[in-house]
């Protein structure tokens, strides 16, 4: 029988916060020995009362906002309760009733064709801390209690490994640009739920959950291990398959039963008092909304409204300097075509004469932006504009004085250049005549006689036009 793999991913997503959820510890990255990042709070003291973390929630409704979820205005935070030494309180609080985002969607795209995952929810959520096993003793590490999480759940959308490890790589991507989260080794963690079921058929069959994976080749090769000991127990009856939590063995390249799966009522959830419901009132959700990072796929699809070829999209997207720079310079009131081809050919070929990468470009965009404009609007040719960015990007100055010193900035008005070309053709009788015998080569000396007059000012092929119809 053929058989159809349906997964569902619970990803734990560490926020790039300086504190810590709900006390003024920096986060676990901030500590370099064992406890080093600790408070009464986050290790459980008696009497100690949490206080939210906003920057957790900007975070959490940036991310909600990112995957297409809607934002609950009312939100409220609960305790899962259970016992484990490295948990000091003997509860995590989270978020169960009223999450911070729900009912939002991701496309993926594979080799397969593109599918639409749903976002059931993401929450917030506490870490809970670490143990370390040394010889007979274990010891407890604290640091990353209280580290703020989201938890982003997706409704059981996936149908293969390679759409799973596409969304996972594109949350990171997303996250990364977004100053979500770094999402280095560790920070991003995933339980895989999954069950198989005969192709065809609408009802879903047994699912288990494999627990706690960071990196995304576990995760592939757990889903394939796992889905064909599915397909093997209900082909072959060799085992019945149980709604159970599991682990993936790296060494061994299989899954191990772990514990049977808790339920809700095993952790006799209830509403943490100590902390208020948070309301995002639209205030709030408007500032949010305004800071929030562009998507890299909605950027693609910017650049390519703007015009930039598919090959330039990629390298912006490749390197988050340079299309942050593009973007600035866009916002700076430059044409984004125009921009991608200063940036991507202009200062690209620059670099590359002196040996150098994107990484040495030190070009502001305020810089790039005031170059576009003198050109754009006749300050400065093109080939002078080239001039200046080369003396901006070997030694940084400033391109307006550069201008004024180099003699490049004459603005020449239409007028100016009009009397220009008046002035050359009552100067050159001899030439006028000839051009108008049929000499074509009579044009080329009465235009360089306007190009001297104007010293390289002005648009070449504007000022051949003008004495074009003027001589006609
Ligand atoms: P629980 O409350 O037991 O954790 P949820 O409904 O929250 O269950 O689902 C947890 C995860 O399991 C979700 O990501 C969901 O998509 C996934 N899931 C649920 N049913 C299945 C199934 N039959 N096969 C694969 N994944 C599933
Ligand atoms: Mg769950
Ligand atoms: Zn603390």
């Amino acid at each position: 029988m053929k058989y159809e793999l349906v997964i569902g991913l619970e990803t734990h997503v560490e926020l790039s916060t300086e504190s810590k959820i709900f006390c003024s510890c920096g986060g676990h990255a901030a500590a370099d020995e064992p406890n080093d990042c600790v408070c009464p709070a986050c290790c459980g003291m008696p009497g100690m009362l949490p206080v939210m973390n906003k920057r957790v929630v900007e975070l959490a409704v940036t991310a909600g906002l990112m995957l297409n979820c809607h934002i609950n205005r009312y939100t409220t935070f609960d305790k899962k309760n259970y016992y484990y030494p490295d948990l000091p309180c003997a509860y995590q609080i989270t978020q169960l009733n009223h999450p911070i985002c729900t009912d939002g969607c991701v496309t993926v795209k594979t080799s397969e064709g593109s599918r639409d995952i749903r976002i059931k929810q993401i929450h917030m959520e506490e870490d809970a801390g670490k143990l370390v096993h040394e010889g007979n003793s274990s010891y407890v590490d604290f640091n990353r209690t209280s580290v703020p999480l989201i938890e982003i759940v997706t409704q059981p959308d996936f149908r293969s490994a390679e759409e799973v490890v596409t969304y996972l790589a594109k949350l990171r991507s997303m996250f990364r640009s977004g100053g979500i989260s770094e999402c280095q080794e560790g920070a991003m963690r995933c339980d895989v739920n999954i069950s198989v079921r005969p192709e065809g058929s609408e009802e879903f069959g047994v699912r288990t959950e494999i627990k706690n994976m960071s990196s995304f080749e576990a995760i592939e090769r757990a889903i394939r291990y796992e889905a064909q000991r599915h397909m093997d127990a209900l082909e072959f009856e060799l085992e019945e398959l149980v709604q159970e939590t599991r682990r993936f063995d790296e060494v061994s390249g299989k899954t191990f039963a772990m514990r049977n799966k808790e339920t809700e009522a095993d952790y006799r959830y209830f509403p943490d008092a100590n902390l208020m419901p948070i309301i995002i009132d639209d205030e709030w959700l408007e500032q949010i909304k305004a800071n929030k990072p562009v998507a890299v796929d909605e950027k693609a699809e910017d650049y390519r409204a703007a015009g930039i070829v598919e090959k330039d999209i990629a390298t912006l997207l490749s390197d988050h300097k340079i299309s942050r720079l593009l973007d600035d310079t866009v916002a700076l009131g430059c044409d984004a075509k125009t921009a991608a081809s200063w940036i991507l050919t202009d200062c690209a070929g620059i670099l590359r004469k002196d040996g150098k990468s994107f990484d040495d470009l030190v070009v502001t965009p305020e810089k790039l932006a005031t170059i576009i404009k003198m050109v754009e609007d006749g300050t400065i040719n093109r080939g002078a504009g080239k001039k200046v960015l080369i003396a901006v990007v070997e030694q940084d100055v400033d391109p307006v004085a550069f201008c004024k010193e180099q003699g490049l900035d004459r603005k020449v008005d239409t007028a100016m250049i009009d009397e220009v070309i008046d002035r050359v053709i009552a100067e050159n009788p001899k030439a006028v005549e000839d051009f108008r015998g049929g000499k074509a080569k009579a044009l080329q000396a009465l235009f360089g006689a306007c190009m001297r007059e104007l010293k390289g000012a002005g648009d070449p092929a504007m000022i051949k036009e003008k004495l074009e119809a003027k001589l006609a």
